[in-house]
């Protein structure tokens, strides 16, 4: 696609016809190459696990094993198809065309109960590993949402607070009317991300340190999926942070009223 006659566009109808196909053309060879990466990742991704299970079924079919060995090996199977099933469906969420804003049940939400409710949700997670979860701020608050997916976006971003904060740490949360938006703010003080990492972490399949996210059943696709869901209901998400110290994600979402584009 990308090898074309660079010839001059003409100053007439012909010239400008050339200029928007060709622009077209540049557009349509920007999403084969991304549709190429999205593959080239899933399958690297998939290769992972498909081979921890190939081996440890292997690996107990060819020698007699103690039963605690067999369940020691069953439970790492289990594990690792766990992994496989959210990979697939949230490759299947942004590969199909059910991510698009016609397809949102629209409907006014409550966002402190549906914010409460995640919390109470992920608190014994935060605190079997020693972390403070609060809303220290909460605003009554009403945006115009799907309310599965935009639990999603929010269970993701909670949850990554915990996943990357170390014990005895303390993750805040503040609901806040802004104008025509609600800023929902996800503080924690845990291990951060470095300047050179956070440009890049809202891309499918990045991941700061890929064992310790592994590790956490993470996929990398979280935020992209998280973002993508801030798009489509007229919002955004912005992070600031700072390695060792602490990252705060903050959500943007048209309160009830505004109309999404
Ligand atoms: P994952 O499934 O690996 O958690 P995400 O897309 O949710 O993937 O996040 C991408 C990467 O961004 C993570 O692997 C992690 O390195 C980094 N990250 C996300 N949230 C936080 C956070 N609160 N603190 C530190 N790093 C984070």
């Amino acid at each position: 696609l990308s090898k074309r006659l660079n010839l001059p566009y003409t100053n007439d109808e012909i010239g400008r016809l050339a200029q928007t196909f060709d622009i077209m053309i540049d557009k349509l060879d920007d999403s084969f190459k991304r549709q190429r990466q999205f593959t080239h990742d899933a399958s690297h991704e998939l290769r992972t696990p498909i081979a921890v299970i190939q081996s440890q079924a292997e690996l107990s079919l060819s020698s007699s094993n103690t039963v605690s060995e067999y369940t020691k090996a069953l439970s790492v199977i289990l594990e690792e198809a766990k992994y496989m099933g959210k990979l697939i469906s949230n490759m299947l969420f942004l590969a199909r065309g059910d991510n698009k804003a016609d397809n949102l049940q629209m409907e006014n939400l409550n966002l402190s109960d549906l914010i409460e409710g995640i919390v109470s949700e992920l608190k014994p997670i935060a605190e079997n590993n020693n972390i403070k979860i609060n809303i220290v701020k909460n605003e009554p608050s009403c945006i115009k949402g799907d309310q599965t997916r935009i639990t999603q976006l929010l269970y993701n971003i909670i949850e990554n607070a915990i996943k990357y904060t170390l014990p005895e740490g303390n993750i805040k949360l503040y609901i806040e009317n802004h104008d025509k938006y609600i800023k929902i703010s996800v503080q924690d003080n845990g291990i951060g991300i470095s300047k050179e990492h956070l440009p890049h972490i809202f891309e499918r399949f990045y991941r700061v340190d890929k064992a310790r996210s592994i590790k956490n059943g993470g996929s990398g696709l979280g935020l992209s999926i998280c973002q993508w869901i801030a798009l489509i209901h007229g919002g955004k998400i912005e992070v600031f942070s700072e390695e060792n110290k602490g990252s705060t994600f903050i959500i943007w979402l048209p309160s009830c009223g505004v109309t999404h584009k």
